[in-house]
């Protein structure tokens, strides 16, 4: 197992976050001591130090090929993440995911809904090119598996969209296609985030095909809806287990819990330097 990848960095982020403010409704999580609960820029340095890690990763033999770790980009604070396959040629030389076609088409699909890059995050389950973009390995997926659920439990989405068959069979754990999935909504957790994935096309498959387009083009017009309900019910957190030779407090000695407070999401936190 790759000490680098399962260094503690980013790891105490299992926190709870304020609600989205479209949220609040559907809150069923128990409210955790205001200690564990991380603000939107401790999340983002808690990314920034997994980024710091992946860039340095040598968990898996892509390491050997890569000209960049393309760990993501966009706002570390999103209400709506997408995950695509794996860099091409142009994300490997930039350090940036989906800067060519069908990069463009995903800008554009984002401003039909009244969105940009500015307000999404985007990353692929694998962070580094496989050489001749021949699909990925698993073992390659199996290392590089823990930096994207990594991803999900600090940035907090709401929606996930998984772009074509190999990030949605990979978050479903199944082997059903996107042909069948797409533009169908439910939730599952990933990592420790419960998230309503929502499976579509990936665009390059939609760049020459016009029925592929509009299929997509008709899916991603239900995204505003999907974060509209906010995020999902999360699953239990237990509160850390005190160390054995920390004295645990008697009950009556714990301090008052304050009353819980609706906040509203913290301002846009761009990952500058992506
Ligand atoms: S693909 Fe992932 S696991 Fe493999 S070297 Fe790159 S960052 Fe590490």
């Amino acid at each position: 197992m790759c000490a680098i990848r399962h260094s503690s960095a980013g790891r105490t982020s299992r926190c709870l976050r304020d609600r989205s403010r479209r949220g609040l409704a559907n809150r069923r999580r128990r409210d955790l001591p205001s200690a564990y609960v991380k603000s939107a820029s401790e999340r983002r340095e808690l990314l920034k130090a997994v980024y710091e890690e992946a860039r340095d990763c040598t968990c898996c033999p892509l390491h050997q090929t890569r000209t960049n770790v393309v760990f993501g980009a966009g706002n570390a604070d999103a209400e709506l993440m997408f995950i695509g396959e794996a860099p091409g040629a142009n994300e490997d030389r930039m350090g940036l995911p989906f800067v060519g076609q069908a990069g463009k088409l995903l800008d554009k699909l984002l401003g039909e809904i009244g969105l940009d890059r500015t307000e999404v995050f985007i990353a692929n389950t694998l962070k580094c090119r496989p050489p001749d973009n021949r699909d990925p390995h698993p073992n390659e997926i199996e290392a590089c598996r823990d930096y994207l659920d990594r991803q999900v439990e600090l940035i907090e989405p709401i929606v996930i969209c998984t772009l074509g068959n190999f990030s949605t069979k990979l978050l479903r754990a199944d082997m059903t296609g996107i042909s069948r999935l797409h533009g169908r909504e439910e939730v599952r957790v990933v990592g420790s985030r419960a998230v309503r994935l929502y499976p579509l096309y990936h665009p390059a498959a939609a760049l020459y095909t016009p029925s592929t387009l509009e299929t997509l083009r008709s899916d991603f017009h239900r995204i505003p809806e999907l974060l509209a309900l906010g995020p999902p019910a999360q699953p239990q957190i237990s509160e850390p287990v005190p160390d054995a030779d920390e004295p645990v407090p008697e009950f009556d000695e714990l301090p008052p819990e304050p009353p819980p407070v609706a906040r509203e999401r913290e301002p846009a936190a761009q990952l500058g330097l992506f």
